[in-house]
Formats: structure tokens, C-alpha cells, sequence
């Protein structure tokens, strides 16, 4: 047999092997463990085999990666995970991720695959149509919201420093005049992380107070702005981490405009309140801003990766990421290049899962899964609000429940970590733990396409076993 056709026997019994045990693993997410049941040592010594010397069949090495994987896999993609904000890779997604590594396009400029190009323009129309946000706004595929803020403030800090008359291409960041961030005190980790990426430290931040939901006090930021001199960037947040909240937008983008600073959204996963009618108004204003960062792979359900960076003002959105080489032919009259509006040249075709998906879902499914999520939220706080030793710590108005134990204070905090230990441990549901408003608390995101009210019930059970235990 020639190379040509042992490499074709060869990928069609691995791909069968895949598609079985694959199909084995969806049709189980019901049953499956949410929180991985291997330990570290024992998943170490069952990857740790010694590299081969000699090729082996890629069908044989499939079956035995899913054999090893498959103790130390996070249930996430079942309907009882409830540790982070997570989504559980809807599986029109996945059939489509498997079409994308199959025909292995890379997207970097448009001509490396057209297709690609395409699916993703197109993905841009239908985003900026389900978010109700600026038309004309252009999108970059990204690998998650981390990256996608990252972009949008690469873009707002070069901005706003054209703005002030400083071109960041020729002088670069160390002589430019220092640009602040203001944003809420409780602004999510990535957003710290990515302006560190960026070379803001803690002396360019003006972090404003923010209540106990954890919104922006829009007078806190009125009564700061006016001492903030030079270029500015503002960054908000839809979609609170512990409370789900979302900041006053419209207070926020008016202030904005009146300071002349860059106002960016994080929207991971809230920002989705804006495709659905009857959380709307949640997000009101929000599209005012000049970028926003929105998560696929989270309340949408996209496989992973899979995120939007979405600026309001193209040119300079392309105008910071454009990568520009000589071997790198232009696009079609009326296209862009994808890699123009992310940090990567080559990568992923994350448009052909995200249009599989937006198709299969249509505006109607997706507007049904994320009303699904927060009534199924809403009842288990419900479930949980008449037990005198329950404290729900937030106004549940999208899929985010924050629960305390016990009284306030280090008896309680240690209850409300017996009580996250039990769960975990009779592995029904999963949840994780923070600490907010000077109280541990056990954190419950539902954002998985499966879940529906009776997974409340499941982990309502949970909580009330592990508490009666805890409290014995
Ligand atoms: C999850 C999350 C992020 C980070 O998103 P990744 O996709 O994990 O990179 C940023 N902001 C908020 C509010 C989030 O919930």
C-alpha cells in the first residue's frame, strides 16, 4: 500500500474510533461525575507512558487516550456542573469543530481559506444582530474573553493615545504620556491580568466603589472623573462573576462621552442578556460602548475555544492588529483579512463551529436556553431561601446564585466551605467557592445547555445533605 492510502485507512479508523466514543460520551452526560473522580498521581501515571520509539496505529493510541483521559475529565458538558461560568459545547458545535480540524484551515489572512474568511464575516453580522449592537462594529475571533479584552484595550489604549497626539507605532508605550484605567472594584480577574499584559500596573488604575452587587456607583465615577487627567479608558462589566449584576451603562457611556474616555464592556457571558427580550433591559446602554469582550464557548455553548473582541470603530480596531508581510497576499475587494482584528496569524476557523451553531440554534433556541438557565437559577434559590441557615448573597437576575452559610464570620465561612466540600464530594452536582463581600461563599453558575430545573433540585439536595451534616 502507497503512503496515500495507509494515511487514509489509517485517519478513517481513528476518526470511527473518535465518533464512537464520542457518541458514547454525549449519550452519558447525563450520569456523567461533574467533578473529575481520577487524582492527579494516578492520571500522571497513566499519560506518563514512555514515548515510543516505534509509530503505533493512531486508531489504537485514540482508544487508549479516551480509556486514560476519561477519569480525569471535568463534567462540564453535562447539565450538573455549576463550578465556573462554563459552557457545555453544544453538539452542532462540536460536529462542526470536527468538520474545521478535518479540513485543517488556518485563518490567518483571508486567501489561506476563504471559506473560513467568510464564515466569520458572516458570524459578525449575525453577533452584532443578537447582541443588538453597533452594525458596521467589527469582530475578532479569539480564544476566550481573556484575549478578546485584551484586544479591545490594545485597540482603546492605542486610541486614545492617537487621540491625545501620540502615535504608540513610532514612540511606543514607554514614552507615551500615561493613559488610566477606571474601572469597578470588582472587575473581573482577566481584565487586571490582560491590562498587565498590556503595561498598566496598579499606579495607572483608578478603581471606583461599587455596591453590594457589585455594580459601578455611577456617582462614585462621576465625582472621580473630573480629577483624571489625560487619555482614559473606562472598563464596565455585564455580567458580575458572584452576583451576575450588570453596571448602570447608560450613566457610565454618558460620562464616558462627556470625559472623552474609551468606554470598553466586559461581557463574557452577560452580555447574551441582550439577545433575549425578557433580560434586555439588563443591558441597557451597553451598546454605547466602544468595545466590548463577549465569550462563544461560555452561555453560548460553543466548543471551545471561541470568543468575540467587538470594536465599534473598525479602522482602528485594524489599524492595532494588522500583521503586514510581503508574502501575505491582500483580500478580496470587500473582505478583511481575520488575523486584522486578532493578536494570532495562523490559528482556527472558529467561524465554521459558531455558524454551525447560530444555525442550529437559531435566535429562538438561544433565547430558550438562556431564559432556561436563569429561571433554573431563580428556582433554586427558591428552593433554598426558606432555610433560616441559607443566605442567598445576590439578587439572582440572570444565571449566577452566591450562597453564605451559618452566621457572619469564620463560623459561617468555615460551614459555607463544609458545605461546598460535601457536594464535591457526593459528586451529584458541582460548585465552587470565592470569597466575596468578606464572606466565603458557594458559588452557583448555570450555564450549561442541558440544565433545567430539575438539576436545581438535584443540587438543592446536595446542599441541604452536606449542611445537615456539616451543621451535626
Ligand atoms: C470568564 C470570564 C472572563 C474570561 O473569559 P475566558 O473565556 O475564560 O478567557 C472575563 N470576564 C468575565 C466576567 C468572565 O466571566
Amino acid at each position: 500500500m502507497d503512503r496515500a492510502a495507509r494515511h487514509a485507512e489509517e485517519t478513517a479508523a481513528a476518526m470511527e474510533a473518535a465518533l464512537r466514543l464520542a457518541r458514547e460520551f454525549r449519550a452519558g452526560l447525563e450520569a456523567l461525575p461533574p467533578r473529575a473522580p481520577a487524582d492527579h498521581a494516578s492520571l500522571l501515571a497513566a499519560f506518563a507512558k514512555p514515548l515510543p520509539e516505534a509509530p503505533r496505529p493512531a486508531a489504537e493510541v485514540i482508544e487508549e487516550l479516551a480509556a486514560i483521559a476519561r477519569p480525569g475529565l471535568t463534567g462540564n458538558a453535562g447539565p450538573n456542573f455549576f463550578g465556573w461560568v462554563q459552557g457545555g459545547s453544544h453538539g452542532a458545535g462540536v460536529a462542526a469543530d470536527w468538520l474545521t480540524s478535518a479540513w485543517g484551515q488556518n485563518v490567518g489572512p483571508y486567501r489561506t481559506s476563504p471559506a473560513a474568511a467568510v464564515a466569520e464575516m458572516v458570524c459578525t453580522d449575525y453577533l452584532l444582530d443578537l447582541l443588538d449592537l453597533p452594525h458596521g462594529a467589527s469582530i475578532g475571533f479569539s480564544s476566550g474573553a481573556t484575549t478578546a479584552s485584551l484586544i479591545c484595550l490594545i485597540v482603546a489604549r492605542d486610541a486614545v493615545l492617537k487621540h491625545a497626539g501620540y502615535d504608540i507605532r513610532k514612540g511606543g508605550i514607554f514614552a507615551a504620556p500615561p493613559v488610566t484605567i477606571v474601572l469597578g472594584d470588582e472587575a473581573h480577574s482577566t481584565i487586571y491580568a490582560a491590562l498587565r499584559y498590556l503595561g498598566f500596573g496598579d499606579a495607572n488604575l483608578a478603581r471606583i466603589a461599587v455596591d453590594d452587587q457589585g455594580r459601578i456607583i455611577a456617582d462614585d465615577l462621576a465625582a472621580r472623573l473630573p480629577a483624571i487627567k489625560g487619555p482614559k479608558i473606562i472598563v464596565a462589566q455585564a455580567g458580575h462573576i458572584n452576583s451576575g449584576a450588570f453596571d448602570p451603562f447608560t450613566d457610565i457611556a454618558r460620562l464616558a462621552k462627556d470625559h472623552g474616555a474609551w468606554l470598553h464592556v466586559d461581557g463574557a457571558f452577560g452580555l447574551w442578556a441582550r439577545a433575549t427580550p425578557s433580560l434586555r433591559h439588563h443591558a441597557t446602554g451597553a451598546d454605547l460602548a466602544d468595545s466590548w469582550s463577549v465569550d462563544g464557548h461560555k452561555w453560548l455553548q460553543t466548543p471551545y475555544d471561541s470568543a468575540f473582541a467587538i470594536v465599534r470603530d473598525k479602522e482602528a480596531h485594524e489599524a492595532s492588529m494588522r500583521i503586514a508581510a510581503s508574502y501575505l497576499d491582500p483580500p478580496p475587494e470587500g473582505a478583511h483579512d481575520p488575523t486584522s482584528r486578532v493578536i494570532e496569524l495562523s490559528r482556527r476557523a472558529r467561524g465554521f463551529p459558531l455558524w454551525a451553531l447560530l444555525q442550529t440554534l437559531g435566535r429562538a433556541g438561544i433565547v430558550e436556553m438562556i431564559e432556561r438557565h436563569c429561571a433554573a437559577a431563580r428556582h433554586l434559590g427558591d428552593l433554598l431561601r426558606d432555610d433560616p441557615r441559607i443566605r442567598v448573597m445576590n439578587d439572582v437576575v440572570i444565571n449566577q446564585v452566591a450562597l453564605a452559610f451559618g452566621p457572619e464570620g469564620a463560623q459561617g465561612d468555615a460551614l459555607t466551605a463544609a458545605v461546598i466540600a460535601g457536594v464535591q464530594a457526593e459528586n451529584r452536582s458541582y460548585v465552587g467557592g470565592a470569597e466575596w463581600k468578606g464572606r466565603r461563599i458557594l458559588r452557583v453558575s448555570v450555564s450549561s445547555n442541558l440544565t433545567e430545573n430539575r438539576h436545581m433540585e438535584t443540587l438543592a439536595g446536595s446542599i441541604r445533605r452536606a449542611l445537615d451534616k456539616a451543621a451535626r
